[in-house]
C-alpha cells in the first residue's frame, strides 16, 4: 500500500513508525513531517489547507490511504474533500469532527442521548453567560466552543477567575472559537483517556492512557499540550471500559449515525472517573499527543490492517491486541515552553539514548546545517516499555539522561500516580 500521513508532531512520528512496520506498506509519504518522521517516510511539501492540491498529489502518487494525524485539517473537512476525489481516508468527516470542533455540539448530543457528562449551559453573549456563572458559583469550568489549541478551557476555582475567563472568550482572545462558550459543572475524580477506532457503525476499544498536562512536577504550573503519558490507565479496569462503551461510546456512535454524521476515525474520550462512574469531559477526533506514542508502543497488531478495516467498515470483524507491558513517554521541551520556547539549540545523543530499546519520537525538531535542532515547544518524546509503569518510567528516564541537550527540560515525575498505586501495568 502507498500511504500519505498528514502531520508533523510526535503523534505522527509514532504513527509513521508503526505504519512503516506493516508488511502491507510499499511506500510511506508524510507531509509536512519532521526529521524523525523522515527516517520512516519520504517527506513532501504540500499545502495541507489546499485540499485539491493534496488530492492531486494522491492521484499522481497513486496513494491508497491517507491518514490524518491532527484535528485542524479534519475540522476543516479534508476527509470529505479527499473522499469526493475517490481517495480513501482514515479520519472523520467535517460533520463528524464536530465532536471535537464544537464543545456545544457534543454537550447537546450528550443531553439528547443521555450520555453522562457535566451539567452545562451554552451562551453566545457575555451578559447571559455571566448571569449563569453568578447563579451557579465557583468552582466552575469555562470553555471556548471551538478549537483553541488546548487553551480555551479555564477551570475556575473562584468567581473572579470564571468572569475573567468569560471576558477573555468574548473579547476575542480565542478568535472565532470563543464566540460561543460552554459553562460547565466542575467534576471531581481521576481523569483517563480512552480511545476507540471507529468505522461509522462499530467502535473498537483501542487502549487507555493517562497524561500530564501541567508543565511542573506534582502537576503544577500552566497547562501544556502534554508533558508525558503512560498506558494502560490503571483506573480503566475492564469493568470501567465496559461501562464507558455502553454508557458513552455506543450512544455517541448511534447518535452520530442518526444525525447523518456517522463517526469513522479515532474517537478519543477524555473521561472523569467519578464516584458515580465515567463521565465525558470532552471528545477529540484523533489520537492524543503524546498518548498515541504509548499506544503505538503497546499495539501488537498491524496498524495498517486496522486502519483499513476502519475505512472499509469492517471493524466488527477486527480485534486489537496489546502487549502486557506498560509504556511511558516523557516529553522533552525547549526552555521557555509553554510560553515562547527557545529555538535552534543543538540536540545530540539520540542514537545512544535509544540503544536499550527506547523510542525517541520527534515532535518539534528540524535539521540546521546538518545538526538536529529544537524547533518548537515540545521537542522529543522519550518512550519506553516495562513490566510495570514504574519500570517503563525507569527505562524512559535512563534513555532521556543519555540525551545531550542542555537547553531542554522535562518533568521527572511522569507516571507518578500509577507508580504510587503500586499497580502492575499489564491490562
Ligand atoms: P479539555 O480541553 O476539555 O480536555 O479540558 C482541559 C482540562 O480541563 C481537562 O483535562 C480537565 O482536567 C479539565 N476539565 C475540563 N472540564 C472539566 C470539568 N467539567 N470539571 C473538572 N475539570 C475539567
Amino acid at each position: 500500500m502507498r500511504v500519505l500521513l498528514i502531520g508533523s508532531g510526535g503523534r505522527e512520528h509514532a504513527l509513521a513508525w508503526k505504519i512503516a512496520a506493516s508488511p502491507l506498506l510499499t511506500k510511506l509519504y508524510a507531509s509536512p513531517g519532521n526529521p524523525g518522521i523522515g527516517r520512516e517516510a519520504e517527506l513532501v511539501k504540500l499545502d495541507i489547507a489546499d485540499h485539491s492540491a493534496v488530492a492531486a498529489f494522491c492521484q499522481e502518487q497513486k496513494i491508497d490511504l491517507v491518514v490524518v494525524g491532527p484535528e485542524g485539517p479534519l475540522v476543516a473537512g479534508i476527509a470529505d474533500d479527499l473522499r469526493a476525489w475517490g481517495i480513501r481516508v482514515f479520519g472523520p468527516s467535517k460533520a463528524a469532527a464536530r465532536l471535537e470542533g464544537s464543545k456545544g455540539f457534543t454537550k447537546d448530543l450528550c443531553a439528547k442521548y443521555d450520555i453522562p457528562t457535566a451539567a452545562y449551559g451554552r451562551f453566545g453573549d457575555l451578559a447571559s453567560a455571566k448571569a449563569y456563572v453568578e447563579k451557579m458559583g465557583a468552582p466552575i469550568v469555562i470553555k471556548a466552543d471551538g478549537l483553541a489549541a488546548g487553551k480555551g478551557v479555564t477551570v475556575a476555582m473562584t468567581l473572579e477567575e470564571a468572569l475573567a475567563a468569560l471576558d477573555a472568550c468574548f473579547d476575542g482572545s480565542f478568535g472565532a472559537a470563543g464566540a460561543e462558550v460552554v459553562v460547565e459543572e466542575f467534576l471531581t475524580g481521576e481523569e483517563a483517556s480512552f480511545f476507540c477506532l471507529c468505522d461509522g457503525t462499530t467502535a473498537l476499544p483501542f487502549g487507555t492512557a493517562q497524561d500530564h498536562k501541567r508543565v511542573g512536577e506534582g502537576d503544577t504550573g500552566p497547562n501544556t499540550g502534554g508533558m508525558g503519558a503512560y498506558s494502560p490507565a490503571p483506573v480503566m479496569t475492564p469493568e470501567m471500559v465496559e461501562r464507558t462503551m455502553r454508557e458513552i461510546i455506543e450512544p455517541t456512535m448511534r447518535g452520530m449515525a442518526e444525525l447523518g454524521a456517522p463517526f469513522a476515525g479515532v474517537l478519543f474520550a477524555g473521561l472523569m472517573i467519578t464516584d458515580k462512574g465515567p463521565k465525558l469531559i470532552e471528545y477529540n477526533t484523533r489520537f492524543g499527543d503524546p498518548e498515541c506514542q504509548v499506544l503505538m508502543m503497546r499495539l501488537k497488531d498491524d496498524l495498517l490492517v486496522l486502519l483499513n478495516a476502519a475505512v472499509d467498515g469492517q471493524l466488527a470483524h477486527s480485534s486489537a491486541r496489546w502487549r502486557d507491558e506498560a509504556a511511558l513517554t516523557v516529553v522533552m521541551a525547549a526552555r521557555g515552553y509553554p510560553g515562547t520556547p527557545e529555538k535552534g539549540s543543538v540536540i545530540r545523543g539520540l542514537d545512544e539514548a535509544a540503544a536499550d530499546g527506547a523510542q525517541i519520537f520527534h515532535a518539534g525538531t528540524a535539521i540546521n546545517g546538518g545538526a538536529l535542532v529544537a524547533n518548537g515547544g515540545r521537542v522529543l518524546n522519550v518512550t519506553a516499555t516495562g513490566a510495570t509503569v514504574g519500570e517503563a518510567q525507569s527505562q524512559a528516564y535512563a534513555a532521556l539522561d543519555r540525551i545531550d541537550w542542555p537547553q531542554g527540560f522535562c518533568r521527572r515525575d511522569i507516571g507518578w500516580q500509577a507508580v504510587a498505586r503500586g499497580k502492575v501495568g499489564a491490562s
